[in-house]
C-alpha cells in the first residue's frame, strides 16, 4: 500500500555534504518503494548557534523579527542542498520554505505557535511525483513576516505536518538510535527504550532531554500522532512515542534528565508578609520571563529568602527585573548562581510506587551531593544541585534505579 511518510532529519544528520548525500539515499530508498515523502530538514550542524553568535556581535538585544529573518536562513540552505542531492540520484524533489508551504503562525517572534497549515502546495507537488522537502523551524505570520518556532522547532514542523497531511508515519531521524534512559553522551550504559508514552517523553523533553522538542510532543499528544525516533546512520528500529505502552507502571523510573541551562536567583531577607511574592513575580511576568522552580524558605525571624530558577538566556533580564522589585520592597540583596544543574527522574510508574523520592535523595546523599531545591510533578522529581556534580548524579541515579537492565 502506498504510504505518506513524514521524515525529519536533525542538524546532526545533515551536518556536511557526505551526510546530506546519505540522507538523500535514504529518502530515495523510501520513495522507490512507492511512498509519498515529505521531508523536514533542520539547519546544517550548529548553523543556528553560529547565526545567534553572529547576531550577538552586532547587537546585544537584536529585534526578534530580524532574529527570525536571520535564523530561518539556516534551514533554507539545508533544504536546497538536500533537494540537489536527491536530483543527483535521479529523483525529483522540490524544496520549500515554511512560508511557501503555508505554515501560518502567530506573531510571537522566536517562539511562534502554528495556527494552521495550508497543505495544498504540498499535495500538488506530491501528485507530480516529487519528494517535498520542507524547511523546519519556520513559519509566516498572516502579515507575511517570517517566524521561528523555538529551538528544536523542526520536530514541531514534522509533527504538525504529519497531523495535517494525515501521514501514515512520522519519523524523526537523529544521531542516536532512539530515546534512551538518559543522555548516552553522559552515561554510556544508557539503554534504548522501545516504547515511551507521550506524557513521559513530554516530561523528559521539558526537563532537558534535548532529543525532542517539548512543544512537538505536546502537539503529538493532542492529536495522537505516533512518532518514531531513530538514527539516520543505521537501519535499526528506534523508539515509538505513543499514548500507552504495555506494563507502563511496572517500573517507577523510566528515564533521567539533566538540564544545565538554568540559573538560580535568590532575594535575601524578604519581609514575611502578604503581597511580596506577587510583587516580585509580577515584575518577572511582565518582562516575559518564564520562572520555573520557586522555593521560599521557612521563616522564624519574619524574614525569608526566595529562590527561583530561570532559563540562563533570560538570566540578565531576570536579574534586572528582580533587582527593581527588590529595591521597591526595600534595598534587598539579589544573588545569582549560574553554576547549577537540574537532575530529574521521570516515570509514570511513580504514581503507584512508593519510596522513589527517598531513593533519589539517598543516592545523592551517598555521593555527598547537596540538594539546593526540590520540585515534583505527578511523574517526575527534580533536584537542583551544583553543576560540577551533574554527571555523577545522573550516573548514580541510573545505577540506583537499574535503568541499564530490563
Ligand atoms: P538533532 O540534530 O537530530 O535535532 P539533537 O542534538 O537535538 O539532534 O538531539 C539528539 C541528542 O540528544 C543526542 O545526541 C543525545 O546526546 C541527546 N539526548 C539527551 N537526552 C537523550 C535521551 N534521553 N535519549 C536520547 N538522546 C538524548
Ligand atoms: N535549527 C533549529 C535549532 O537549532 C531547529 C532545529 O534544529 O530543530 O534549534
Ligand atoms: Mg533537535
Amino acid at each position: 500500500m502506498k504510504k505518506l511518510i513524514v521524515q525529519k532529519y536533525g542538524g546532526s544528520s545533515v551536518a556536511n555534504p557526505e551526510k546530506i548525500k546519505n540522507v538523500a539515499k535514504r529518502v530515495v530508498r523510501y520513495k522507490k518503494k512507492g511512498n509519498d515523502l515529505v521531508v523536514v530538514v533542520s539547519a546544517l550542524g550548529d548553523t543556528t548557534d553560529e547565526l545567534i553568535e553572529l547576531a550577538s556581535q552586532i547587537s546585544a538585544e537584536p529585534p526578534e523579527r530580524e532574529m527570525d529573518m536571520l535564523l530561518s536562513t539556516g534551514e533554507q540552505i539545508s533544504v536546497a542542498l538536500l533537494a540537489m542531492a536527491i536530483h543527483e540520484l535521479g529523483y525529483e524533489a522540490i524544496s520549500l520554505t515554511g512560508s511557501q508551504v503555508g505554515i501560518i503562525t502567530d506573531t510571537v517572534h522566536t517562539r511562534a505557535r502554528i495556527v494552521k497549515i495550508e497543505a495544498n502546495k504540498i499535495h500538488q507537488e506530491l501528485k507530480k511525483g516529487k519528494v517535498v522537502i520542507v524547511a523546519g523551524f519556520q513559519g509566516m505570520t498572516p502579515d507575511k513576516d517570517i517566524t521561528t518556532l523555538g529551538r528544536g522547532g523542526s520536530d514541531l514542523t514534522a509533527v504538525a505536518l504529519a497531523k495535517t497531511l494525515e501521514a501514515n508515519e512520522c519519523e524523526i531521524y537523529t544521531d542516536v538510535e532512539g530515546i534512551f534512559t538518559t543522555d548516552p553522551r553522559i552515561e554510556p550504559k544508557a539503554r534504548k527504550i522501545d516504547e515511551i508514552t507521550y506524557d513521559e517523553m513530554l516530561e523528559m523533553a521539558s526537563l532537558g532531554a534535548q532529543v525532542m522538542q517539548a512543544r512537538s510532543i505536546e502537539v503529538a499528544k493532542k492529536f495522537d500522532v505516533p512518532i518514531q525516533v531513530r538514527s539516520s546512520f543505521s537501519e535499526n528500529c528506534g523508539t515509538m512515542i505513543i499514548k500507552e505502552v504495555k506494563n507502563m507502571e511496572d517500573v517507577a523510573v523510566t528515564g533521567i534528565t539533566l538540564n544545565k541551562s538554568e540559573s538560580k536567583i535568590t532575594i535575601c531577607n524578604v519581609p514575611d508578609k502578604p503581597g511580596i511574592a506577587a510583587k516580585i513575580f509580577n515584575q518577572l511576568a511582565q518582562g516575559g520571563i518564564n520562572v520555573d522552580m520557586i522555593v521560599q524558605n521557612v521563616s522564624h525571624t519574619r524574614q525569608t529568602d526566595i529562590s527561583f530558577t530561570v532559563p540562563k538566556v533570560d538570566s540578565q533580564k531576570a536579574i534586572k527585573l528582580t533587582q527593581r522589585a527588590a529595591q521597591e520592597i526595600g534595598e534587598l540583596e539579589v544573588l545569582e548562581d549560574l553554576d547549577i544543574a537540574r537532575v530529574s527522574i521521570v516515570g509514570v510508574g511513580m504514581k503507584t510506587h512508593s519510596g522513589v523520592a527517598a531513593g533519589m535523595f539517598e543516592t545523592l546523599a551517598k555521593e555527598k551531593i547537596n540538594i539546593e531545591m526540590i520540585s515534583t510533578s505527578e511523574i517526575s522529581i527534580s533536584c537542583i544541585i551544583k553543576k560540577k556534580f551533574a554527571e555523577t548524579a545522573v550516573k548514580s541515579l541510573h545505577e540506583k534505579f537499574d535503568l541499564a537492565k530490563r
